[in-house]
């Protein structure tokens, strides 16, 4: 990241990026929304053709019922910050290629590093990849991986609760326990927490 960042300037190096081709293809770059303080963000897929419309993550129907998992537990989108692995649309909702998912690395990183939030939530597989490598979201959805500081929760894909119903209870369930999981790091949480170290620092501990 760049020293001199910060989140704004990040959003506006997405909305004109060209590091891959999805650059050409898109309407609108969809950088994410939100606090820039939140104590929770959360991280999609990319967007589909409503956030390509808009510019904005999660504005279809995944994104209503997204609303509505916040509302559960007394939140809306203006508490969190909203974004997705890809900021720009792959072609069809086609799934993100490893190629593009890398060349929208740096953006995701420098916002988790500026907004610093005490909890992650990952939408779907892509985002859990990052952090729950070769594993399936059925099998740990609602387990916290405690990193540093802070803690990321996997949880499945708002779509897929669309379009298989028996993920919705889940999604809510998962979503109810986020409330305890930040009042247990401000207990825990202290000057001696430490961040989160890139992978190639905890393989040297
Ligand atoms: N699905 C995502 O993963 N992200 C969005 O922004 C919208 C739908």
């Amino acid at each position: 990241m760049n020293p001199h960042d910060t989140l704004t300037s990040i959003e506006n190096r997405v909305r004109s990026c060209q590091l891959c081709a999805l650059g050409e293809m898109r309407k609108n770059a969809v950088p994410g929304a939100g606090r820039s303080d939140a104590d929770i963000m959360l991280i999609g897929e990319g967007p589909g053709y409503h956030e390509d419309e808009k510019g904005l993550p999660f504005v279809g129907a995944a994104g209503k019922l997204l609303d509505e998992l916040l509302a559960g537990i007394g939140l809306n989108r203006e508490d969190v910050y909203i974004t997705n692995v890809l900021k720009c649309r792959p072609p069809g909702n086609r799934d993100p290629q490893p190629e593009e998912i890398d060349a929208c690395r740096a953006y995701l990183d420098g916002q988790i590093e500026l907004i610093d939030p005490r909890v992650i939530v990952t939408l779907g597989r892509f985002s859990m990849a990052r952090w729950f490598p070769g594993v399936r979201i059925s099998d740990i959805h609602g387990q916290p991986k405690r990193i540093g500081a802070r803690m990321v929760v996997p949880m499945f894909h708002p779509a897929a609760a669309l379009h298989q119903p028996k993920y919705r209870p889940l999604l809510h369930q998962d979503f109810k326990q986020l409330p305890g999981f930040i009042a247990q790091l401000q207990v825990e949480g202290g000057p001696e927490a430490t961040a989160e170290q890139p992978p190639e620092q905890l393989s040297l501990l």
